[in-house]
């Protein structure tokens, strides 16, 4: 007879449906292995934040990563860490403590990067396509490659691909701690459902995204100003940061800067999934004194969005407007950049807006004074980077700088969303869980957003390729005849 025991064994046991569990999921049922994913959500709600996102990859075509992929991952892959250390960490040989450092391991870049060409591959041999698409970016430094149907048809095809390989998922499933043998090896997690605790036994793959729902570790790592942040979606959620602090508290290597996040600027009245509003370098943004604060165009809007929106996070309430004139409304396309359900604040004056938006009008009216004398005057070239610059305004604005003098004028609340945390696990080159003393931990991968890569700025458009490529990895390696 069965114990009930014995029928929750399995040759991998995968935290999360997202695309990161997916595809370890699938790799290893290719494999042969006998494979449980494990979802908080229900079968309605699966797939996270993966099931939101439109999905852009930081690719120049099928079988290229962007140029400048390594390098910029690589210049925001650590804090302060010392030089000697980082160039340690490069060399394969080294094995010990330098691993497990808080930094991005370089090997692992270099592994992205060469990876990710073959998962979409791969994925394409399930169906999924992808194509070069319009984005909600009128002007940009980088391609960005899109699976046709967003992260959601990736979701599709990886799980259709799953269940006719005979994956068992089990919903309404979170995953809560680990089951260490006398070795220290992961032999399988304790989970949490309706009914009560189930163990599921078996080598483990933790790909149940980052803490961004958890509003006690955004506070206690992002810091307390965090509540002015919210999860761009629905899906972010339910990432709860079980499977960090599960691993953490087993002695695993953190990585990442658990003090930060992608940041991305959205509308705070609407509860659509990513309100983007990406219209402000054509404008100027005031915070609640209706006083300026930042350069609202250093360059393109897909390279600069990311440190303009964490100057909006500093400020009172954590928000800001945007103001416009209505020359933005003959930009081509211009809606691309206005992800929003609500629409603009107008008003046929300054002093009318200011009332509208409860922002100080003799403020906001010697802002807008002050920076139209500061515009040269001349017509931008909205579509590219045109340089046209403030002359002598502090803060600067040092692109499509044009006077706000043409009525009727807009204005669009931005907040900074949170579209997912930085600090995660470290992993290898084979998605194993690096011990904080060195060396992997047997019986634990990891991959997604439960991965930690990201210091300072964002790598755009890589965070779907990490789900994908070290899910894949941690699959294939966890099958015994493929290592
Ligand atoms: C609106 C939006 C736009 C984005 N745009 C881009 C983009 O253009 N390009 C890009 O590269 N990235 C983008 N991202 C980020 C990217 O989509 C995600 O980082 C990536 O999809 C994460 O995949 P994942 O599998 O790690 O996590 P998820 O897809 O979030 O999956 C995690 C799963 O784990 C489940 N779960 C959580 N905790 C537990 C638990 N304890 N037990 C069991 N299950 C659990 C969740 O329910 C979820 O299904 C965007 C994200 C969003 C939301």
């Amino acid at each position: 007879m069965t114990s009930a025991q014995d029928s929750q064994r399995f040759d991998l046991v995968v935290a999360g449906c997202g695309i990161a569990g997916l595809s370890a999921a699938v790799s290893a049922a290719e494999g042969g292995l006998k494979v449980a994913v494990l979802e908080r959500a229900t079968e309605a709600e699966r797939g996270g934040q993966s099931r939101y996102t439109e999905a852009y990859l930081r690719m120049k075509s099928l079988e290229a990563v962007s140029d400048d992929f390594e390098t910029h991952l690589a210049e925001n892959g650590s804090g302060a860490l010392d030089p000697d250390l980082i160039e340690r960490s490069a060399d394969p040989a080294e094995q010990g403590l330098v691993r497990a450092l808080s930094m991005a391991d370089p090997n692992f870049i270099d592994t992205l990067a060469h990876q990710a060409p073959q998962a979409v591959a791969w994925l394409r041999g399930m169906g999924a396509r992808f194509d070069f698409l319009p984005t909600q970016f009128l002007t940009k430094a980088q391609p960005r490659l899109l699976p046709v149907g967003g992260g959601e048809a990736l979701v599709q095809v990886l799980a259709a691909r799953a269940e006719a390989l005979g994956v068992r998922f089990h919903y309404q499933t979170t995953a809560q701690s680990l089951k260490l043998d006398e070795r220290g090896a992961v032999v399988g997690l304790r989970a949490r459902q309706p009914q009560g605790f189930v163990d599921f036994q078996g080598p483990v793959v933790l790909a149940c995204g980052g803490f961004q729902g958890n509003a006690e570790m955004m506070a206690r790592y992002v810091g307390p100003r965090s509540v002015h942040l919210r999860p761009i979606c629905k899906g972010g959620y339910y990432n709860r940061g079980e499977g960090i602090r599960m691993a953490l508290d087993i002695g695993a290597a953190a990585c990442g800067e658990f003090g930060s996040y992608h940041a991305e600027p959205v509308d705070p009245r609407s509860g659509v999934s990513e309100p983007s509003v990406f219209i402000f370098p054509y404008g100027i943004l005031v915070n609640k004194n209706g006083r300026r604060f930042t350069d609202e165009a250093p360059g393109t809007v897909d390279a600069h969005y990311e440190s303009v929106t964490r100057r909006i996070y500093e400020q009172p309430g954590g928000m800001a407007w945007v103001v416009l004139d209505a020359r933005h409304l003959r930009i081509p396309n211009y809606k691309l950049a206005l992800r929003t359900d609500k629409p603009p604040v107008v008003a046929d004056s300054i002093a009318a807006l200011a009332q509208a938006i409860s922002v100080p009008a003799d403020e906001l009216a010697l802002t807008v004074a002050q920076y139209n004398a500061a515009c040269s005057g001349q017509d931008w070239r909205a579509l590219e980077a045109d340089g046209l610059a403030t002359q002598g305004l502090q803060p600067p604005k040092s692109n499509w700088a044009c006077p706000i003098a043409q009525a009727p004028f807009h204005a669009y609340p931005i907040m900074s969303a949170n579209v997912f945390t930085f600090g995660g696990l470290k992993v290898d080159p084979q998605a194993r869980v690096l011990h904080a003393d060195g060396g992997a931990i047997p019986g634990l991968y990891a991959a997604g957003e439960t991965v930690g890569l990201y210091y300072g700025t964002y790598t755009g458009a890589t965070s779907v390729l990490k789900a994908m490529v070290f899910g894949r990895l941690a699959g294939l390696h966890a099958c015994p005849a493929r290592p």
